[in-house]
Parts: C-alpha cells; structure tokens; sequence
C-alpha cells in the first residue's frame, strides 16, 4: 500500500528494496516507469491533474527529498527511507552492468548524454550504453524511433518536471524498453557538468541548501519547499 502525501503515493521502501524491484521490473515483460518526486513535485502535482497521475501510475514512486519523508513522518504515516533518484539510478546500474543490461540516456543539454554515457561506460564496466539524445528535441516519435532501435532495456529520461513523467507515461511503452527512470538533473551530474551536494549536507537534509548557494538563480523553486509543509500541516489538521 502506497503512503500518501498531498495527494501523490509514495513506495515505502529502503534503498535495497526499491532496487531489487528496479530490477524486477526490468526482466518483467512490457514497460514499466519510475519516478522521484521531491516536495517540488508534489506541489507541481497539486496544481497539475494530468501530473499527478503521470506520477501516481508509475510503477515506482520513489522518495527523493527529505522534505518527503519530514512531510510523511507529519502526517503520522512514516515512510522507511528517502530514496534519491541519483542513488537509485547509481544502484541500478550496478547490477544492470553485472547482467549485461542496456541503458538510453535521454535529456539535458546537448552532449551532456553523450558525456555522461562515457563516464558510466567506465564506472560500469559491462553497462552497455546503447544511445544518448539531448532533452531539447521538437517530435517525439525520432527520438522514440532511436531508443527503439538501440533495443535499450533502461532508459533514463531527464527532462525535468513534469515534462519526463508525462513523456513516459505517454511514450514508455513505444521505445520498447522495459524500464524508464524519471531523474532530473542526474545526466548533468553523472557528465560531471554539475556536482552533486557533498555527503555532510545530505546527511544533514541540506542538499537543497547547497543548491541554492551554488545556484541562487533556484529561489523561485525553493520557494516550494516551505510552501510544501505549509499544505502538509494544513492537511494534518484536516485529518
Ligand atoms: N531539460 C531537458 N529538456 C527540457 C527541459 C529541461 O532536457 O525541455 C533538462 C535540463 O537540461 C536538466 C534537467 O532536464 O538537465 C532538469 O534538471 P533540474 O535541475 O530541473 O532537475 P531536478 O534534479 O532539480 O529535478
């Protein structure tokens, strides 16, 4: 059973479990999706009907900020663990690499996929690459027709959102693959063309924080984050 926070059911699941079902997922016939909506998510969902079920069909709805599991723990339905969609992706790999599975990296800027598919190739040996396309693209169906053709078993889609939950709620069964990942800026941290927070404000539930610093321009966004707890104590008292 789902744990519902503003409307959006979240997998209650550790890490390890979240994989494993990663995996399963990707050896079961058809096409399946993830996605790791953090509080920013929530509220775009909140405000956007069609988001919303993109999101709540998903196969996997994954955990990724803490603010989600601060929200959960407030509601009275604690969730097991934050599951960030970067991990998951990282941990993913791993054993798609020892299994010799194929991955598409779809999204962000041009030669960004291109340049994190090297670097994964390297850190996975045995994760074969099979494409990259950049996330700025006008038609839907060469890009699908692409990932098609590279018979990719995984694909990672990162438009942001909601444009990569609604992409593969509606194309994930057209590329043929039987698992696709909804994950944000992840291409542009595993190119290395941005760092991702360093373990002590993870640790601490400030990787948001050191976000901001580092891209202040993100304001506007972060502002979702208050905003977040604000609705989660309004639906706490309505309980
Ligand atoms: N992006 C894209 N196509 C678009 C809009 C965005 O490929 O039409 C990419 C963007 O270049 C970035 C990612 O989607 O790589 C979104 O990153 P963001 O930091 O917004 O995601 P977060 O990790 O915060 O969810």
């Amino acid at each position: 059973m789902r744990i519902h926070v503003l409307g959006v059911g979240f997998d209650n699941l550790t890490m390890d479990e979240a994989v494993e079902q990663g995996i399963s997922l990707l050896q079961s016939p058809g096409a399946h999706y993830a996605v790791t909506p953090n509080p920013e998510i929530v509220e775009i969902c909140r405000e956007n009907l069609a988001a919303r079920q993109a999101v709540n069909r998903a196969d996997l709805v994954l955990p990724d900020g803490i603010g989600i599991i601060k929200g959960a723990r407030m509601l009275g339905t604690p969730l097991k663990s934050r599951v960030p969609g970067i991990e998951f992706a990282a941990q993913l790999m791993e054993q798609m690499a020892r299994q010799g599975l194929s991955l598409y990296l779809l999204g962000a800027k041009p030669g960004v996929a291109e340049a994190a598919g090297k670097k994964l190739a390297e850190k996975y040996p045995g994760l074969k690459i099979s494409g990259t396309h950049d996330g700025y693209f006008q038609e839907d169906a060469p890009v699908i027709q692409a990932i098609r053709k590279s018979g990719a078993d995984c694909v990672f889609v990162c438009l942001g959102a909601p444009k990569q939950e609604l992409w593969m709620a509606k194309h994930g069964e057209a590329t043929g693959a039987h698992l696709l990942c909804g994950l944000g800026g992840s291409l542009d941290i595993f190119a290395g063309v941005t760092e991702r927070a360093p373990k002590f404000w993870s640790d601490h539930g400030l990787e948001w924080l050191y976000r901001l610093c580092k891209d202040p321009r993100r304001i506007g966004r972060m502002m979702k984050l208050p905003l977040f707890l604000v609705h989660v104590r309004k639906e706490k008292q309505q309980k």
